[in-house]
Protein backbone atom coordinates (compact mmCIF):
# COMPACT_ATOMS: atom_id res chain seq x y z
CA UNK A 1 0.00 0.00 0.00
CA UNK A 2 1.35 3.78 -1.10
CA UNK A 3 1.22 5.20 2.04
CA UNK A 4 -0.77 8.77 2.52
CA UNK A 5 1.53 11.62 2.01
CA UNK A 6 4.38 10.22 0.71
CA UNK A 7 5.72 13.60 -0.15
CA UNK A 8 5.67 14.85 3.39
CA UNK A 9 9.12 16.56 4.92
CA UNK A 10 11.12 13.86 6.27
CA UNK A 11 10.90 15.45 9.88
CA UNK A 12 7.57 14.18 10.02
CA UNK A 13 8.61 10.51 9.48
CA UNK A 14 8.56 9.72 12.97
CA UNK A 15 4.70 10.59 14.04
CA UNK A 16 2.27 8.57 14.92
CA UNK A 17 -0.63 7.86 11.95
CA UNK A 18 -4.10 8.14 13.05
CA UNK A 19 -6.51 5.63 10.82
CA UNK A 20 -6.77 7.75 7.96
CA UNK A 21 -2.47 7.90 7.30
CA UNK A 22 -2.70 11.30 8.51
CA UNK A 23 0.83 12.27 10.71
CA UNK A 24 -0.77 13.21 14.18
CA UNK A 25 1.65 16.39 14.95
CA UNK A 26 3.28 16.82 17.85
CA UNK A 27 1.19 18.79 19.67
CA UNK A 28 -2.00 17.18 19.28
CA UNK A 29 -3.41 15.65 23.06
CA UNK A 30 -3.67 12.04 23.18
CA UNK A 31 -6.90 9.98 24.99
CA UNK A 32 -6.97 6.35 25.10
CA UNK A 33 -4.65 5.62 22.43
CA UNK A 34 -6.10 7.83 19.68
CA UNK A 35 -5.21 11.33 18.72
CA UNK A 36 -7.35 14.12 19.93
CA UNK A 37 -7.81 16.70 16.84
CA UNK A 38 -7.20 19.32 17.12
CA UNK A 39 -6.80 19.60 20.95
CA UNK A 40 -3.64 20.80 22.19
CA UNK A 41 -1.34 18.86 24.74
CA UNK A 42 -1.37 21.98 27.19
CA UNK A 43 2.16 20.83 28.31
CA UNK A 44 3.42 21.03 25.01
CA UNK A 45 2.66 24.73 24.96
CA UNK A 46 5.27 25.69 26.90
CA UNK A 47 7.16 22.96 25.93
CA UNK A 48 8.04 24.33 22.62
CA UNK A 49 8.24 27.76 23.37
CA UNK A 50 10.60 26.86 26.38
CA UNK A 51 13.05 24.38 24.16
CA UNK A 52 12.24 25.93 21.05
CA UNK A 53 10.69 23.22 19.97
CA UNK A 54 8.51 22.54 16.31
CA UNK A 55 4.74 22.84 16.85
CA UNK A 56 4.64 20.12 14.41
CA UNK A 57 6.98 17.70 14.37
CA UNK A 58 8.66 17.96 17.98
CA UNK A 59 11.99 18.72 17.13
CA UNK A 60 14.40 21.85 17.53
CA UNK A 61 13.71 24.71 15.49
CA UNK A 62 16.51 25.79 13.37
CA UNK A 63 16.59 30.11 12.36
CA UNK A 64 13.93 29.91 10.12
CA UNK A 65 10.26 29.47 12.00
CA UNK A 66 6.90 29.31 10.43
CA UNK A 67 3.72 30.59 12.14
CA UNK A 68 0.81 29.12 10.70
CA UNK A 69 -2.01 31.57 11.18
CA UNK A 70 -5.29 32.57 10.02
CA UNK A 71 -6.67 36.07 8.95
CA UNK A 72 -7.61 37.40 12.58
CA UNK A 73 -4.03 36.67 13.78
CA UNK A 74 -2.37 38.42 10.69
CA UNK A 75 -4.59 41.73 11.32
CA UNK A 76 -3.67 41.35 15.33
CA UNK A 77 -0.29 40.47 15.00
CA UNK A 78 -0.73 37.91 18.17
CA UNK A 79 -1.21 34.08 17.71
CA UNK A 80 -2.00 31.29 20.17
CA UNK A 81 0.27 28.41 18.88
CA UNK A 82 3.95 28.74 18.74
CA UNK A 83 6.33 28.22 15.50
CA UNK A 84 7.23 25.35 13.26
CA UNK A 85 9.91 24.50 10.79
CA UNK A 86 8.90 26.64 7.40
CA UNK A 87 8.44 23.11 5.55
CA UNK A 88 6.59 21.48 8.76
CA UNK A 89 4.00 24.77 8.76
CA UNK A 90 4.03 24.44 4.96
CA UNK A 91 2.84 20.66 4.78
CA UNK A 92 0.50 21.46 7.32
CA UNK A 93 -1.40 24.25 5.62
CA UNK A 94 -1.70 21.93 1.97
CA UNK A 95 -2.44 18.83 4.57
CA UNK A 96 -4.45 19.34 7.28
CA UNK A 97 -8.23 19.56 6.88
CA UNK A 98 -8.85 21.96 9.55
CA UNK A 99 -6.26 24.46 8.31
CA UNK A 100 -7.60 23.94 4.17
CA UNK A 101 -10.74 22.78 4.36
CA UNK A 102 -13.32 26.37 4.68
CA UNK A 103 -15.89 24.42 6.46
CA UNK A 104 -13.81 22.44 9.08
CA UNK A 105 -14.97 23.40 12.43
CA UNK A 106 -13.32 22.57 15.93
CA UNK A 107 -14.43 19.93 17.83
CA UNK A 108 -15.81 20.76 21.16
CA UNK A 109 -15.76 16.83 22.08
CA UNK A 110 -12.80 16.74 24.61
CA UNK A 111 -13.24 20.47 25.74
CA UNK A 112 -13.59 18.82 29.30
CA UNK A 113 -10.80 16.95 29.35
CA UNK A 114 -8.55 17.58 32.57
CA UNK A 115 -5.23 17.72 30.57
CA UNK A 116 -6.46 19.46 27.55
CA UNK A 117 -5.64 23.65 27.09
CA UNK A 118 -9.40 25.55 26.80
CA UNK A 119 -7.08 27.64 23.96
CA UNK A 120 -9.72 30.80 25.04
CA UNK A 121 -7.99 33.29 22.44
CA UNK A 122 -8.88 30.47 19.29
CA UNK A 123 -11.27 31.93 16.89
CA UNK A 124 -14.18 29.04 16.00
CA UNK A 125 -14.90 31.50 13.03
CA UNK A 126 -13.89 29.08 10.19
CA UNK A 127 -11.98 30.51 7.23
CA UNK A 128 -10.63 28.90 4.20
CA UNK A 129 -7.89 31.26 4.32
CA UNK A 130 -4.31 30.28 6.42
CA UNK A 131 -0.58 32.10 6.61
CA UNK A 132 2.67 31.11 7.37
CA UNK A 133 4.37 34.16 9.03
CA UNK A 134 7.89 33.81 8.53
CA UNK A 135 10.30 34.73 11.17
CA UNK A 136 13.86 34.17 11.82
CA UNK A 137 15.05 33.11 15.48
CA UNK A 138 12.01 34.22 18.19
CA UNK A 139 10.29 35.90 16.10
CA UNK A 140 7.52 37.04 19.06
CA UNK A 141 7.06 37.73 22.69
CA UNK A 142 4.39 35.94 24.69
CA UNK A 143 1.59 37.65 26.66
CA UNK A 144 -0.94 36.80 28.75
CA UNK A 145 -4.30 37.59 27.03
CA UNK A 146 -7.53 36.86 29.18
CA UNK A 147 -7.19 33.21 30.44
CA UNK A 148 -4.43 32.22 27.75
CA UNK A 149 -1.28 33.02 26.53
CA UNK A 150 -0.79 35.26 22.81
CA UNK A 151 2.50 35.16 21.25
CA UNK A 152 3.04 38.94 19.52
CA UNK A 153 3.98 38.30 16.46
CA UNK A 154 7.60 40.42 15.66
CA UNK A 155 7.29 41.65 11.62
CA UNK A 156 7.65 38.91 9.25
CA UNK A 157 10.42 38.27 6.67
CA UNK A 158 7.40 36.72 4.52
CA UNK A 159 4.05 36.11 4.56
CA UNK A 160 2.61 33.35 2.67
CA UNK A 161 -1.35 33.18 2.00
CA UNK A 162 -2.95 29.51 1.08
CA UNK A 163 -6.52 28.78 0.50
CA UNK A 164 -7.58 24.95 0.30
CA UNK A 165 -3.92 24.05 0.38
CA UNK A 166 -3.02 25.71 -2.38
CA UNK A 167 -1.75 29.81 -2.87
CA UNK A 168 -4.55 31.94 -1.73
CA UNK A 169 -5.24 34.74 -4.65
CA UNK A 170 -5.19 38.33 -4.18
CA UNK A 171 -9.21 37.82 -3.86
CA UNK A 172 -9.54 34.94 -1.40
CA UNK A 173 -7.02 37.14 1.24
CA UNK A 174 -8.98 40.17 0.40
CA UNK A 175 -12.22 38.31 1.39
CA UNK A 176 -10.86 36.79 4.29
CA UNK A 177 -9.69 39.63 5.93
CA UNK A 178 -13.20 41.53 4.79
CA UNK A 179 -14.66 39.17 6.77
CA UNK A 180 -12.52 39.11 9.79
CA UNK A 181 -12.13 42.64 10.22
CA UNK A 182 -15.70 44.03 11.53
CA UNK A 183 -15.32 42.15 14.68
CA UNK A 184 -12.02 43.09 15.74
CA UNK A 185 -12.64 46.81 14.48
CA UNK A 186 -15.17 47.06 16.87
CA UNK A 187 -13.23 45.23 19.66
CA UNK A 188 -10.34 47.33 19.40
CA UNK A 189 -12.21 50.51 19.23
CA UNK A 190 -13.99 49.31 22.60
CA UNK A 191 -10.95 49.05 24.31
CA UNK A 192 -9.68 52.49 23.35
CA UNK A 193 -7.39 51.01 20.40
CA UNK A 194 -9.33 51.96 17.31
CA UNK A 195 -6.27 54.24 15.66
CA UNK A 196 -3.87 51.66 17.14
CA UNK A 197 -5.71 49.24 14.50
CA UNK A 198 -6.17 51.38 11.48
CA UNK A 199 -2.23 51.83 11.65
CA UNK A 200 -2.50 48.23 11.34
CA UNK A 201 -4.50 48.13 8.77
CA UNK A 202 -2.05 50.48 6.63
CA UNK A 203 0.73 47.49 7.44
CA UNK A 204 -1.36 44.81 6.24
CA UNK A 205 -1.58 46.71 3.05
CA UNK A 206 1.72 45.75 1.80
CA UNK A 207 1.41 41.88 3.60
CA UNK A 208 -1.89 40.99 1.78
CA UNK A 209 -1.69 40.66 -2.02
CA UNK A 210 -4.48 42.16 -3.60
CA UNK A 211 -7.97 41.17 -5.75
ZN1 LIG B 1 9.03 20.56 12.35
Amino acid sequence: MTPRFPDAPRRLAHLPRDRRGFPVPWFVSWGAGEPRFPVVDAAKLSLAWNEERCWVCGDRLGALRGWVVGPMSVIEGATPEPPSHYECAAFSVSACPHLSTADARFSGQYADAADCVAQPNISKQGSAVTAIWITKGRGATPFQAGAGTLFGLAEPTRLEWYAAGRRASGGEVQEAIALALPKLRTAAQAEGRGAEFERRLTWLDRWAPQA
